[in-house]
């Protein structure tokens, strides 16, 4: 297939890589000159307009940093410009009312679109080991999941337009409260004289076991390996966490559902961020208690 894909930056440059390695033609944009530059060697076509980047184009990837960005570009560009019949699928994370707005928008224009957001960080964009999580029809899932599944370990069809936002907003939600909670209890046990590497040996075989605990322990040299045993860095930045826990609040006050856990979560990285970790992994709350 021939596929425009707009945004290679961390994840959308491995993503595109692995659309060229699967077979495809891939036409790519992006601001920067050195993600063009990258996305070169890795075998893209790169354009220096959005429109050249969607001529002749079957389906339009975009990976971009927040839903302010991905209307700009689809409003000011990819709708109507792009070929017709072309299917857009935003894999970016954002809010889901802008999610709405935007696939409405290209609806009218004449096109599909999915909503098409990822769990798993950059080692799993450039492993294509990612999961979509996908909002949208019937017949455009069938279409996206032809150009998703080069770039994934799983394409789950979620539901109607929005929900690949819905699931991520809540995914990632439960993922900054279970983290914290393995941080309150690692911290627990070692103040109240266990053997952290006991309570992991313990709680990650008893109820207590989460992702968090079991997969990506955030206390330095014990349990699974994780950024923790190297100060935090790589992972997943607290900054991005905190991204989304906003745009989690703000789905949880339009939908008027009830997350005091969620607005906790969302006050204690908050003030990580602010006293400047926002580059280190969100598992460095550990560090704070
Ligand atoms: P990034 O900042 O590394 O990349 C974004 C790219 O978009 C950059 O190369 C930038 O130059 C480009 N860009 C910005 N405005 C543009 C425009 N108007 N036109 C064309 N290109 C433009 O961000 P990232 O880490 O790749 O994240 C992308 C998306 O994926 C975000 O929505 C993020 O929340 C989500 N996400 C990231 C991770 C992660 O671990 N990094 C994991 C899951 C989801």
């Amino acid at each position: 297939m021939k596929i425009a894909f707009i945004g290679l930056g961390n994840m959308g440059g491995g993503m595109a890589a692995n659309l060229v390695k699967a077979g495809h033609q891939v036409s790519a944009f992006d601001l920067s000159e050195e993600a063009l530059a990258r996305a070169e060697e890795n075998g893209c076509r790169t354009f220096r307009t959005v429109p050249d980047a969607l001529a002749g184009a079957e389906a339009v990837v975009t990976m971009l940093p927040n839903g302010g960005i991905v209307k700009a570009v689809y409003t000011a560009d990819v709708i109507a410009k792009a070929p017709a019949g072309a299917l857009f699928l935003d894999c970016s994370t954002i809010d889901l009312a802008t999610a709405r707005e935007v696939a409405e928008l290209a609806e009218e224009a004449g096109y599909h679109m999915v909503d098409a957001p990822v769990s798993g960080g950059i080692a799993a964009a450039n492993g294509g080991t990612l999961t979509f999580m996908v909002g949208g029809s019937d017949a455009a899932f069938e279409k996206a999941k032809v150009v998703l599944e080069p770039m994934a370990k799983a394409v789950i069809h979620a539901g109607a337009i929005g929900s690949g936002q819905v699931a991520k907003m809540c995914n990632n939600m439960l993922l900054a409260i279970h983290m914290i909670g393995t941080c309150e209890a690692l911290a627990l046990a070692e103040k109240a004289g266990l053997d952290p590497q006991k309570f992991y040996e313990i709680s990650s075989k008893s109820t207590g076991y989460n992702w968090s605990l079991n997969d990506y322990t955030p206390a330095p040299g014990i349990g699974a390996k994780s950024p923790a045993d190297n100060d935090y860095q790589g992972g997943f930045a607290s900054a991005l966490m905190l991204k989304d826990l906003r745009l989690a609040m703000t789905g949880a006050q339009t939908a008027g559902a009830t997350v005091p856990l969620g607005e906790h979560a969302t006050k204690i990285y908050e003030a990580f961020v602010e006293a400047g970790n926002d580059g280190r992994d969100f598992g460095a709350i550990f560090t704070t208690l």
